[in-house]
């Protein structure tokens, strides 16, 4: 897989839009990226949606290795990661999109597996 440098607007636009429509409880997807750059949701089926990060466990079992990694929503204003959330991240790998309210193109931040904030550039 390329090295991923950027997102599409259109995937922001459609994270945000997931994550206001599923609040108060949390939305999680993975993605996929083309050339190096994050472009398409990925949701699979049996999604676990609840308050907490309890997904963990049972969202191991369903990653297929062609996906650049995840997304999911916070329902108050900290796009941090948590400690479960950098848990996930080093077992999956690839990149990490958190979002939180205002689910705008300014709220999300971009983690690595080692959980460290990412630039990426947001490609029109
Ligand atoms: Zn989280």
């Amino acid at each position: 897989m390329k090295k991923i440098y950027g997102v599409s607007v259109d995937f922001i636009d459609g994270f945000n839009a997931s994550a206001k429509s599923t609040y108060p409880d949390e939305f999680i997807c993975f993605h996929r990226a083309e050339e190096g750059v994050v472009t398409e949701m990925v949701l699979v089926p049996g999604s676990v949606f609840g308050e907490s990060h309890s997904f963990i466990n049972e969202w191991m079992a369903p990653v297929d290795f062609e996906m650049s990694g995840s997304a999911h929503s916070h329902p108050g204003y900290s796009n941090e990661a948590s400690d479960a959330d950098l848990t996930f991240f080093s077992h999956m790998g690839g990149v990490h999109f958190i979002t939180c309210q205002p689910y705008d193109r300014t709220s999300w931040k971009a983690y690595n597996s080692s959980g460290e904030v990412i630039e990426l550039e947001l490609v029109f």
